[in-house]
């Protein structure tokens, strides 16, 4: 038998993930927002010898951006067997709009009805069979995060149960319907899927649509039909495009089907949701509550729960494990040479930067929760505001936000963001966010300087990186990057119980780069700097002072002099930051050559002062994005300019304001 395909399609956040993860068995990210899922992906369905494809969330096969056309082409392109669609059965008024289209394509596909118990709670009964038989399609009711109702659906999958529906359910006007069949008789034959859907697809002037068929007959073919339409519906309706008015007409029919199928009983259930809408996206206490949550964060990540748990780390690693290496290197009589390399430069390096894990750990446990309960959708709507005061729209926060786990699955993240220029400005901004590898920095150094006041000093980084994107943010559209009209469409998801697994999964998700990056970038990055701390111009093993590295730094460090950290070390391990931002971390550990933790905090104290401290980190905030996010950018903005741009522009802001925080603090005799 031929290995089956079959896609999985539906609106944002309505739990394809999910779905796709219980049925193949594996994890994907699942988040309570909209434009997480941005590229198709494959999964293995063993039960029935076939292939699932994960595809972004659509509202429409007529798709605004980027990421909607991956499902658009996908129909068109991909010999796919049958499709999955994905509705919430609490909105269906929203989701049966792709509903229609998908039936109008003709191809066979079910309907995984999920969310069944938000539907319920909220004292909404649906009719499944008679919606079933009114679509002509099969409908399960699913609760995908629990699993309920997935084996009535791959028992569909396996009986080949799928069904050809019913493809009419949209019917236009008379005159119009006459135009649809006009351009029925002079499309290709044998093209995937009914000619109808194409026919009303060219009039929605669907750009990939139009594409497609540009390869087989010339879209000027077409142009008569097209006005032809758009001329009817200025006259006879209120629409102003046709696809407005294919719109419209989508929602009567919709209208209809649940009036027919669909029983609504009165409940109290829902207005609690919007209750605490009402506080939280509240116009004036909206910000002060997500800065006061996002404070809270930092409490729990210092000062409460992650700071003792990496000392104990910490001193697990230069305890146990540096005395279990040391005697083992010694039993099987290793060199000098290797036991330098092993103990002074990877355990220190690695070591050193692993100590950060349980923070780490601990700010996106709190991140993915505050995701997963829905609240961060809340928090974007409240940033629209601002973000449109500063030429951006409150899309744009979420890659932001993401950035915050990591710049790079952030950059990737802005590619729901419909116009053009505001992606590129958000792809652009987005490294400003203090990611996971500068908060081992600050971990570091706020230790050793800001002992008492850990959590406020380093949420002011966090702070800091934002509004700087913002401000630059707001010079930017007004100068290199003129305004475009924009428009925000994000649905707020209902509250969810946030689940442990989910939740314990999206933190590992979000923190296993950082666990992997220790065992490659890092531990390459360390091997190279210890060796180039212990070589220099007068052969090997020499005074640390007289090591390459130290002239390397020493170059570059008068550069640094007037911001506070003219030394060689603070200039190597900027230098050598570059390829992640943890390995100043294990540059320090190499350089200051301490033995663990407490002993590295006392030596940093002493090279430098609270000042040129926090002018430091304020410097490791901002001063370039590291290598991956630099290559993430040239991929995703396809230009070799903006990607130098964002380079020497955060380079150049990061010099700025380390020097204003060091030129007043120094004024005020700090
Ligand atoms: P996608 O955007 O369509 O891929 O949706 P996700 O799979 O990422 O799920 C979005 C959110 O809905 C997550 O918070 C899920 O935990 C949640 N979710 C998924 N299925 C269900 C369900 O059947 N019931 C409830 N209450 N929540 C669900
Ligand atoms: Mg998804």
């Amino acid at each position: 038998m031929n290995k089956l395909e079959i896609g999985l399609i539906g609106n944002p956040n309505t739990g394809k993930t999910s779905l796709f993860n219980s049925l193949t068995g594996t994890y994907n990210y699942v988040g309570n927002w909209s434009g997480v899922t941005v590229e198709k992906k494959v999964g293995t369905l063993k039960e029935i010898n076939g292939d699932l494809i994960d595809l972004p969330g659509v509202y429409s096969l007529n798709p605004l951006t980027k990421d909607e056309q991956v499902a658009t082409n996908y129909f068109l392109n991909e010999n796919f067997d049958s499709v999955i669609n994905i509705i919430d059965a609490s909105q269906l008024e929203r989701n049966l709009h792709l509903t229609l289209q998908i039936a109008e394509y003709g191809k066979p596909f079910m309907i995984g009805l999920n969310m069944i118990d938000v539907a319920l709670r909220s004292g909404m009964k649906i009719d499944v069979e008679k919606l079933s038989s009114k679509l002509g399609v099969p409908i399960i009711p699913l609760v995908a995060r629990t699993g309920k109702g997935i084996t009535d659906l791959l028992s569909i999958l396996k009986n080949n149960e799928v069904k050809n529906p019913n493809t009419q359910l949209v019917t236009f006007d008379d005159e119009i319907e006459q135009i649809i069949t006009d351009i029925m008789v002079i499309l290709p034959k044998n093209l995937p899927g009914n000619a109808r859907w194409y026919a009303i697809q060219i009039l929605e002037e669907n750009e990939p649509v139009l594409n497609y068929l540009n390869e087989l007959v010339p879209i000027s073919s077409f142009e008569k039909h097209i006005n032809q339409a758009i001329t009817f519906v200025k006259e006879h309706s209120s629409a102003k495009s046709f696809k407005q008015y294919a719109h419209q007409s989508r929602r009567k029919a919709i209208l209809h089907l649940i009036d027919d199928c669909v029983i609504k009983e009165n409940t109290r259930n829902i207005s609690l949701s919007s209750k605490i809408d009402k506080i939280v996206t509240h116009k004036v206490l909206g910000i002060p509550i997500f800065l006061f949550l996002m404070f809270i964060m930092f409490k729990f990540t210092f000062d409460w729960i992650g700071t003792p748990l990496s000392d104990t780390l910490d001193s697990f690693i230069s305890g146990p494990v540096t005395d279990f290496a040391t005697r083992l290197l010694q039993d099987i009589g290793a060199s000098d040479f290797i036991k330098a390399v092993i103990l002074n430069g990877i355990i220190a390096g690695v070591g050193g930067v692993l100590v950060f894990v349980p923070q780490i750990f601990i700010l996106f446990f709190f991140i993915s929760l505050l995701e997963d309960s829905g609240y961060m959708a809340r928090v974007a709507t409240v940033m629209d505001v601002l973000m449109e005061k500063v030429g951006l729209n409150g899309k744009a926060f979420i890659p932001m936000i993401i950035g915050l786990g990591c710049n790079v699955p952030g950059i990737m993240a802005a590619r729901t963001i419909e116009q053009p220029r505001e992606r590129l400005l958000t792809i652009i901004l987005t490294p400003l966010m203090s990611c996971s590898a500068r908060l081992s920095v600050y971990s570091l150094f706020v230790a050793a300087f800001f002992k008492e006041n850990q959590a406020i000093v380093v949420f002011s980084l966090y702070l800091l990186g934002i509004i700087t994107a913002l401000l630059l943010a707001v010079i930017f559209s007004k100068t290199i990057f003129k305004k475009e009209q924009s428009y925000f469409i994000m649905e707020l998801p209902p509250y969810r119980k946030p689940q442990w697994i989910s939740l314990f999964r999206s933190t590992w998700d979000k923190g296993k780069g950082f666990v992997k990056k220790a065992g490659t970038f890092i531990f390459g990055g360390s091997v190279a700097i210890w060796f180039l701390s212990y070589t220099g111009p007068g052969g090997f093993n020499v005074p640390l002072d007289h090591s390459y590295l130290a002239k390397i730094g020493g170059f570059i460090a008068p550069i640094f002099e007037p911001i506070g950290f003219g030394t060689w070390q603070a200039g190597a391990s900027l230098i050598t930051g570059f390829l992640a931002k943890e390995v100043v971390v294990s540059t320090m550990n190499i350089i200051y050559h301490a033995p663990n933790m407490a002993s590295l905090t006392h030596v940093i104290g002493g090279a430098f002062t609270p000042l040129s401290a926090y002018s430091f980190l304020v410097f490791i905030l901002l001063y370039i994005p590291c290598l991956a996010t630099v290559a993430v950018i040239k991929k995703e903005s396809g230009s070799t300019k903006w990607t130098i741009f964002s380079m020497i522009y955060s380079f150049v802001i990061a010099y700025i304001l380390s020097a204003l925080i060091y030129g007043i603090g120094t004024l005020l005799g700090y």
